[in-house]
């Protein structure tokens, strides 16, 4: 579904990502681990159009996106990068939701806004969706009504209506509290059981231990490891034992 192959990224000459390659395919779920800052959050940035890629490929769905000539990132035309972007969908740590917009009006927006597509099909999703995150006859609600979990679900839902082939997460409960965390983590394992494609950006270490097909840990902007969660949790890298071994 994604691959990204030697992307590079510098902020004000710190380079944060320093030579990333990986490959999501069909019903991967990924788990993303390593310690603050060392660039877990960019890497999802550019994969998702969010940030620019200084070097390095990108491809979707087996097209290229971006590719790389004299050591600079090259971008494909817009339409090319408008196709790409309906491909994934995003689920960040705040939540952000628009205030002003109802639950229903949160999630039924961009499907018929971007996708074009029709209001009453995409009003029936929607309220599907909703139902399945436990959140049926919260359509008319407004997020600063709803308990952070429900906003998280909120987002959940707005993100699978855009039909993705593909669902970022970054640190998807990290705002919430021990209980509402467990809510979210049923509903993303409940979303892996379904196949989903899945790049998880977590702290969650028995969540991603369980729930992964593949755990990548990343140190200083480079993959330091990436393999299976058994084999990740049984690393004997001094790196990587040594962050784990906090979870421990
Ligand atoms: P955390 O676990 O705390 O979320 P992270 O692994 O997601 O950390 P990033 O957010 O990717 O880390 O940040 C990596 C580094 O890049 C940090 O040192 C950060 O200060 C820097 N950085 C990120 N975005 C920018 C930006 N827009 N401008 C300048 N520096 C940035
Ligand atoms: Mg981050």
């Amino acid at each position: 579904v994604l691959e990204m192959n030697h992307i590079k990224k510098s902020f004000d000459g710190n380079e944060i990502l320093k030579d990333i390659s990986f490959k999501v395919d069909e019903g991967d779920v990924i788990s993303i681990i390593g310690p603050s800052g060392s660039g877990k959050s960019t890497l999802l940035r550019c994969a998702t159009f969010l940030e620019t890629i200084d070097d390095g490929e990108l491809s979707y769905l087996g097209e290229q996106v971006v590719g790389s000539q004299d050591g600079k990132a090259v971008y494909g035309e817009k339409a090319k990068i408008k196709k790409a972007m309906e491909c994934f969908g995003l689920v960040f740590q705040n939540f952000n939701l628009f205030p002003h917009y109802s639950v229903l009006k949160n999630i039924i927006d961009a499907p018929i806004r971007v996708q074009k597509r029709k209001k009453e099909e995409v009003i029936s999703e929607a309220r599907e969706l909703l139902k399945k995150m436990g959140l049926e006859g919260r359509e008319d609600a407004y997020p600063c009504q709803l308990s952070g979990g429900q906003q998280q679900r909120v987002s959940i839902a707005r993100a699978l209506a855009l039909k993705p082939k593909i669902l970022f997460f970054d640190e998807p409960t990290s705002a919430l509290d021990p209980e509402l965390t467990i809510e979210i983590l049923k509903v993303i394992k409940e979303l892996a059981k379904e196949k989903m494609t899945m790049v998880i950006v977590t702290h969650e270490m028995d969540f991603a231990k369980n729930v992964s097909s593949k755990m990548i840990f990343m140190d200083k902007g480079l993959i330091v490891e990436e393999t299976t969660p058994e084999e990740m949790f049984n690393s004997t890298n001094k790196r990587t034992m040594e962050f784990l071994g906090k979870y421990k």
